[in-house]
């Protein structure tokens, strides 16, 4: 279950959007895309319903063809890639509002190529790239014409296809059935950096407060859980080294800090919960964007983009 409602994460973009003025671009597109994203997530509420999973094997073809209910197998672990192909159709008529959305608010390049995928993506196409990116599979890129084109559509395409997907995964997140085994994993934490439960990346670390200093967990990109992870290790690769590890803060973000891996070249942000415990870290993240561009001119990769890009 997400730790922060879409309420509270709005409330925050309003408390930031007061305090940085130099990230108000950022904040109040993430304040536009989080209200439509709340509206996705409750249209997928309406349709799907809190019974999206269920156990009944006998009526198992039914269910999912004409309700869009899963019937659990009791053994699945993660969020399985074919959930989406009978789910879509309860949140897709909503596609062609996101693209208008991202056209009126996004950044200029993001905008024009949203404007440029109303137009030249049929529904079946923008049906597929959202299940290739639910299924982590390379996305169809027929619009582009030199590789390199494809490479940068790929790019965008995920970016755009991230944020429509997010209020599905993190609905089957809330519901998910097997609370045990979720509840083991989000306590004990998993080896690898990806997310137990949608095998995702993580965005964001977080740090919160434990009784000898703190502990520290990844919150994934798509479904939103936050999951155990060892204090001192890269989740993009695994190093725990310290030496290879290393942290970056400024005045202005007392609570954030850059997360970089000197052997991989990765980072990501860590927000710290211990210093600001009225942070809300996926909207902290993206008003600490100074921080995005340091690590950049220093070289570093980061695991995951954010909403924004940074
Ligand atoms: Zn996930
Ligand atoms: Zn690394």
């Amino acid at each position: 279950m997400a730790s922060f409602s879409w309420e509270q994460r709005i409330q925050r973009v309003e408390t930031l959007f007061q305090r940085y003025e130099f990230a108000r671009d950022v904040l109040s597109f993430t304040r536009e895309v989080l209200r439509f994203q709340q509206e996705v997530y409750r249209r997928i509420e309406q349709k799907l319903g809190a019974e999206v999973f269920a156990f009944q094997t006998s009526v198992r073809q039914l269910l999912s063809d004409r309700w869009g209910i899963f019937v659990w197998e009791g053994n699945e672990r993660p969020l399985r890639g074919d959930f989406l192909d009978v789910h879509l159709p309860a949140f897709f008529p909503l596609f062609d509002a996101y693209l208008d959305l991202i056209r009126r608010v996004g950044p200029p390049t993001l905008a024009a190529v949203a404007d440029q995928l109303r137009t030249d993506l049929t529904a079946e196409e923008a049906r597929q790239v959202l299940q290739a990116y639910w299924r982590h599979e390379a996305l169809p890129t027929g619009l582009a014409e030199t590789e390199e084109e494809s490479t940068q559509l790929q790019a965008v395409l995920a970016f755009l296809a991230k944020p429509f997907l997010q209020p599905y995964a993190e609905f089957l997140a809330d519901r998910y059935p097997d609370k045990e085994w979720l509840d083991e994993v989000v306590a004990e934490g998993t080896p690898g950096g990806l997310c137990p439960l949608c095998q995702s990346r993580p965005q964001l670390s977080v740090l919160r407060p434990e009784a000898q200093g703190t502990k520290r967990s990844l919150l994934c990109a798509l479904c939103g859980i936050e999951w155990r992870f060892k204090r001192i290790c890269c989740p993009a690769c695994g190093e725990e080294r310290f030496w290879n590890l290393a942290y970056y803060k400024t005045q202005e973000f007392p609570h954030v800090r850059v997360e970089a891996c000197l052997r991989c070249r990765r980072y990501l942000k860590g927000i710290d919960l211990s210093v600001d415990g009225r942070a809300v870290p996926l909207v902290d993240e993206i008003a600490a964007l100074p921080l995005d561009l340091w690590a950049a001119e220093q070289g570093f990769q980061k695991i995951e983009l954010n909403l924004v890009g940074g």
